[in-house]
């Protein structure tokens, strides 16, 4: 045995620095993408069994490098309870003396799962971001808005319904394959009902030029409610330090599930979004599992149904395993497989959203993190992921992605085939020991003047 120690001492002592660091291992990238981006899996849709399944796998891998249950939570797993509608297509919209028809006269883009009425809040496309609007209010756009993006103001001050007319885009979506968003209710959380939005065609739009402020206007639907679950996987690596503060590292482990076909293929795998997040969150937290016990607790959690409004991320802000005060940053990945296609990213890097506004991105960068600025601040990319409703509350939160928007964004061929298994190990391996520094500095993550968000 002396012997053998000796040989062994021999041997550790003759291995350069650099070699004992650790290896992320590109088969175990491969591994984790093949599972979840698999056809098995149908794109893991939010609140889908497929979801459920892939949570399930995180999970049993997060056991596996033997991380614990986080602080409170009986086991790796955290339902979400989510009340939702199924619709049946033929609404009708009485507007002033016209009655028009779901399909004939004008999609319905969101729902909440019910209907609305009231008098017509007449406001022109271009004022959309400033109107003053009150809560419930219906209302009428005249002239055609942007895109539904321009109803961010409207969405916040919780308006019920909103009838524009629709974009090009929207009308053609629907024209081939579009459905009816449906935005669930998290059960036991406080929100703000999102509106139904109408998107009139063009001969509805010209039919409707005498509605005035103050028309009266009802949306009729019939909607079957009925209950779901969504699941966050989390677990927790447990710091040295009990009353020391936690790192949260993040990603969304679901996509879109099945959807219109687009070249025979219906399954939407989420190759790239966001299984290559949830790779990122699992290739960590082997790493870090396998080292020495961190001085700072680290949280690993993988959300639901983040595509159908970031739900998993605000049900764990309300339902946090510790007082979101003790969590001192969140890091996201989101979308790391595919190199950005405009080059605005440097080749073999990532982007932080908003790293201007806090301390967190150029500290990561100094101790070797592939990270840099955003350079696609028109996107609101920071706004667009798991990161913000943290944001909200104060927590240091930012996205980390490797480029803006890639071609196979959103559509069905985000699979296996288009995802740069090597750059993904480059970037995961570059987050290794600038986190490992992290959570064991007492370095502190704060807002830069004026960097945190406002809002709820
Ligand atoms: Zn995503």
């Amino acid at each position: 045995m002396k012997a053998h120690n000796l040989v062994r001492a021999v041997l550790f002592a003759a291995i350069p620095l650099a070699a004992q660091t650790w290896q992320v291992r590109p088969e175990w990238v491969h591994a984790d993408e093949a599972f979840l981006a698999s056809d098995a899996l149908q794109g893991r849709g939010s609140a889908t069994r497929d979801e459920q399944i892939a949570a399930i796998y995180i999970a049993s891998q997060f056991e596996s490098f033997g991380l614990k249950p986080a602080s409170n939570t009986p086991g790796f797993i955290q339902p979400v309870e989510l009340e939702t509608a199924q619709l049946d297509g033929k609404a009708q919209l009485t507007i002033g003396g016209h009655v028009l028809h779901e399909g004939a006269d004008f999609y319905l883009g969101t729902s909440p799962g019910n209907g609305a009425n009231g008098a017509v809040h007449l406001i022109n496309a271009a004022d959309l971001a400033t109107a003053k609007v009150e809560a419930g209010a219906s209302i009428f756009v005249r002239g055609v808005p942007a895109s539904a993006q321009a109803f961010a103001a409207l969405r916040t001050a919780g308006v019920s319904l909103i009838v524009a007319p629709g974009t090009k885009a929207q009308l053609d979506r629907f024209e081939t394959a579009g459905t009816t968003r449906i935005t669930p209710r998290i059960v036991g959380v406080p929100q703000i009902p999102p509106p139904s939005i109408i998107y009139l065609k063009e001969e509805a739009v010209l039919a409707l030029e005498d509605v005035k402020d103050g028309t009266p206007v009802s949306l009729n639907i019939q909607a079957t409610h009925s209950t779901k679950f969504t699941y966050n996987a989390m677990a927790m690596l447990p710091g040295t330090n009990p009353s020391a503060d936690t790192i949260l590292i993040t990603a969304h482990l679901d996509h879109l599930g099945l959807g219109a076909p687009i070249n025979g293929d219906a399954i939407y795998n989420g190759a790239d979004d966001d299984a290559s997040g949830v790779t990122a969150v699992l290739e960590i937290a082997r790493a870090l599992a396998a080292g020495p016990a961190p001085r700072r607790n680290i949280l690993f959690v993988c959300f639901g149904s983040e595509e159908s409004g970031g739900i998993g991320a605000r049900w764990f802000r309300e339902n946090p395993p510790m007082p979101l005060t003790n969590i001192s940053a969140n890091l996201e990945f989101e979308m790391i497989g595919v190199a950005d296609p405009e080059n605005k990213v440097p080749k073999g890097t990532m982007f932080l959203s908003g790293w201007e506004r806090s301390n967190l991105g150029p500290a990561l960068k100094e101790h070797g993190a592939l990270l840099g600025p955003d350079p696609f601040p028109q996107q609101q990319f920071f706004r667009r992921s798991d990161n913000y409703p943290l944001a909200l509350k104060g927590v240091v939160a930012h996205t980390a992605a490797a480029g803006g928007t890639p071609p196979i964004y959103h559509k069905p061929n985000d699979d296996l085939d288009h995802i740069d298994i090597p750059l993904m190990t480059q970037l995961i391996q570059s987050m290794i020991e600038p986190l490992r520094w992290l959570v064991n500095s007492d370095f502190k993550p704060a807002w830069n003047p004026g960097g945190a968000p406002t809002g709820n």
